[in-house]
C-alpha cells in the first residue's frame, strides 16, 4: 500500500477498533500483525490440544523476578488474545475513573471520566454483540439496556443463582459477546468450548468475527507475519517502523503510527526503540506500573450433578461496589465449563475419591478478580540479549483472599433446594497469567508522570498513539477489553479528523 496515513501495529480489539473508525472515515490504514490467522481446525475444541499442548500459545519464554523462565498466556494471531478470550464485557464503573482508596494504597484517577467514554461503550457493546440484563446489576453505570438480551441459564446456574439470592447475594447474567447460532465455514456454534478456546464458527465476538469484514476494501491492508521491531525517530517524530517479515528486515513509513501490540509488547517495542530505553520516556514510566488483576480460579464440587454445557452466564458484583462506597474486594464470574481433560490438567483441583470425570460431572468453575495497584517496580525490562523480564509483586492480596473465602462461605450456605457444596478450592493465577495486562504506558495530564496524553498520544512524540491497555492508570476489578475497545473508538474518531 502506498501513501499510508495510519500504520497500526497489532490486530487485537484495540487496533481493529481504531481501524474501523479510520476506514469508515475514508482514511488509508496499513495494519501489521506478527502472527497469522489462527487455523480453523478440530483442535480448536480439543481441551488436550488447547490446554495440555498449549497449541495456540506463544512458545516465547519470559523471565520473572526470581530469574525463572515461564511461558506466558499470550497468543499472537490475527484478532490478538481475544481469539481465545472469554468475551465477558463490562464497562468500568464511574468511580473506577476516580481515586479509589485501598488499605495498601491509592488506585489513581484517570485523566478522563466515565462520561468521556459512555457513548463509545454503547458502540463497543453493539460491535461486540454483548448479551446481558443491565437492570440486575446495581453497580452498572448506565440504565441503557444491552444490545441483546441475556443468554439463558442452564439448570445448575439457575439453581445457584436462586440459592445465592436467598442468602442475600445478588447476581446477574454475565454480559457476554457472542452470536449464538452463527455458523461459518461449516462450523456451528459450540458454547461448550468457549472461554480460552478459539471459536472456528466466529460466533464468539472476537476482532476477526466483528471487525475484519468491515475493514476490507481499498483503504485497508493487513500484513500478517510482520513483526514490529523498533520505531525510528528524529526531532520528536516517528519517521519509520523497522519490521521483520519473512526473515527480512524492512522499514515501513506512514504519517501516523498507532501502537496496539498489547500492554507488554507495546512497552517492549518502546524500550527497543531508543538508547537505554529513552524513547518516549522523559517521564521514566515506560514499562512500569504493570497490572494484570489479582486473579484466582476456583472450583466448587457439589453433591448434585452439574449437567450444564455452557456455565458462563453467572456474574456477581456483590463484593465490587466502587460507585456505592461499598466493598471493593472484586468481581466474580463463572468460567465456561471444564471437562475431564481440563480437570486432569489442574492438579490443585484433585480430590481423594474423585476421578477427573467425576470432578467435571459435579463441578462448577469460577474466576475471581481484584484490583491490582500500579506499583512502579512492577515493570517490563529487556536485558542485553533482548530477553523480556517481567517483575510482578502482588498488591491487595488479603482483600483478594477475602473475596475467594467469602464466596466459598456463601456457597456452603446455599439452601437445601439449591446445590449442596462438597468441596471448594482455589488457586491464585501465576505471573504467566498476564491476560489482563495493562498500565505499562499510562496516560495522564502531567508529562513528568505519564507516557501518553489523555488522547493517548506519546507526550514526547507528535505522531505516535497507543491503543491497547497500556494506557490504563488503574485496572479496576473488571474485565478490560470493553474499555480498550471504547477508548480505541474514541481515539480513532479523533484521529480520523486530523
Ligand atoms: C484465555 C483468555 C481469556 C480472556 N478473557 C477475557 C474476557 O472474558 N473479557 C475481557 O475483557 N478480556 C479477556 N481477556 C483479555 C483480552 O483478550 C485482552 O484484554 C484483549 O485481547 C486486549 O486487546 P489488545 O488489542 O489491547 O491486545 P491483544 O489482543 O493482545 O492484541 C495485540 C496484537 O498485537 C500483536 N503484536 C504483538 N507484538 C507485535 C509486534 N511487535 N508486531 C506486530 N504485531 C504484534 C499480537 O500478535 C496481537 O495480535 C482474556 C484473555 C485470554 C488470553
Amino acid at each position: 500500500m502506498k501513501d499510508i496515513e495510519f500504520l497500526i501495529i497489532g490486530s487485537g480489539p484495540g487496533g481493529t477498533s481504531a481501524a474501523l473508525k479510520l476506514v469508515q472515515a475514508g482514511r488509508r490504514v496499513l495494519m501489521i500483525e506478527r502472527g497469522d490467522f489462527l487455523p480453523k481446525e478440530a483442535e480448536n475444541r480439543d481441551s488436550q490440544a488447547v490446554y495440555g499442548e498449549r497449541r495456540y500459545r506463544t512458545s516465547e519464554r519470559w523471565i520473572d523476578q526470581e530469574g525463572e523462565e515461564f511461558q506466558p498466556w499470550m497468543h499472537f494471531h490475527v484478532g490478538g488474545n481475544a481469539k481465545l478470550y472469554g468475551s465477558a464485557h463490562f464497562r468500568f464503573r464511574e468511580a473506577d475513573f476516580g481515586e479509589v482508596p485501598y488499605d495498601e494504597g491509592m488506585s489513581p484517577a484517570w485523566p478522563i471520566s466515565y462520561s468521556d467514554l459512555a457513548s463509545y461503550y454503547d458502540e463497543a457493546e453493539a460491535l461486540y454483540r454483548v448479551h446481558g440484563n443491565r437492570s440486575m446489576d446495581a453497580s452498572e453505570p448506565t440504565g441503557r439496556p444491552y444490545p441483546y438480551g441475556p443468554l439463558k441459564d442452564e439448570p445448575a446456574i439457575s439453581q445457584l443463582k436462586r440459592g445465592l439470592t436467598e442468602t442475600g447475594i445478588s447476581s446477574f447474567p454475565l454480559p457476554v459477546g457472542v452470536s449464538p447460532g452463527e455458523s461459518s465455514g461449516g462450523w456451528e456454534t459450540d458454547l461448550a468450548h468457549f472461554d480460552a478456546y478459539p471459536d472456528p464458527s466466529l460466533s464468539k465476538a472476537d476482532p476477526e468475527a466483528v471487525a475484519l469484514d468491515s475493514l476490507q476494501g481499498g483503504r485497508f491492508e493487513l500484513l500478517t507475519k510482520t513483526q514490529a521491531l523498533r520505531f525510528l525517530h528524529r526531532d520528536g517524530q516517528v519517521i519509520g517502523l523497522e519490521v521483520e517479515r519473512e526473515g527480512q528486515r524492512e522499514v515501513l513509513q506512514a504519517e501516523r503510527y498507532l501502537c496496539s501490540a498489547g500492554a507488554i509488547q507495546s512497552a517492549k517495542l518502546f524500550l527497543n526503540s531508543g538508547d537505554d530505553g529513552a524513547f518516549a520516556n522523559s517521564s521514566g514510566q515506560v514499562g512500569r506500573n504493570y497490572m494484570a488483576h489479582l486473579c484466582s480460579a476456583g472450583s466448587a464440587t457439589f453433591k448434585e450433578a452439574v449437567p450444564d454445557k455452557f456455565a458462563k452466564t453467572f456474574g456477581t458484583n456483590h463484593w465490587y461496589q466502587p460507585d456505592r462506597g461499598g466493598c471493593l474486594a472484586g468481581s466474580i464470574q463463572t468460567q465456561g465449563k471444564w471437562d475431564a481433560a481440563q480437570y486432569e490438567l489442574e492438579p490443585w483441583t484433585h480430590l481423594d475419591g474423585y476421578d477427573s470425570r467425576q470432578l467435571a460431572e459435579h463441578g462448577l468453575e469460577f474466576f475471581f478478580m481484584t484490583e491490582d495497584l500500579p506499583l512502579p517496580q512492577n515493570r517490563i525490562q529487556l536485558d542485553s540479549g533482548g530477553r523480556l523480564h517481567l517483575h510482578r509483586e502482588l498488591s491487595n492480596r488479603a482483600l483478594h483472599q477475602q473475596l475467594v473465602d467469602e464466596f466459598g462461605a456463601a456457597l456452603a450456605e446455599l439452601p437445601t433446594d439449591s446445590l449442596t457444596l462438597r468441596h471448594y478450592r482455589s488457586q491464585l493465577m501465576p505471573v504467566a497469567w498476564c491476560t489482563h495486562q495493562c498500565g505499562t504506558l499510562r496516560f495522564g495530564l502531567d508529562p513528568t508522570t505519564s507516557v501518553l496524553t489523555p488522547d493517548c498520544r506519546a507526550h514526547d512524540l507528535d505522531n505516535l498513539w497507543v491503543l491497547d491497555g497500556s494506557f490504563f492508570p488503574s485496572s479496576s476489578a473488571l474485565n478490560p477489553t470493553l474499555t480498550i475497545v471504547a477508548n480505541a473508538l474514541r481515539v480513532g474518531e479523533k484521529l480520523a479528523t486530523l
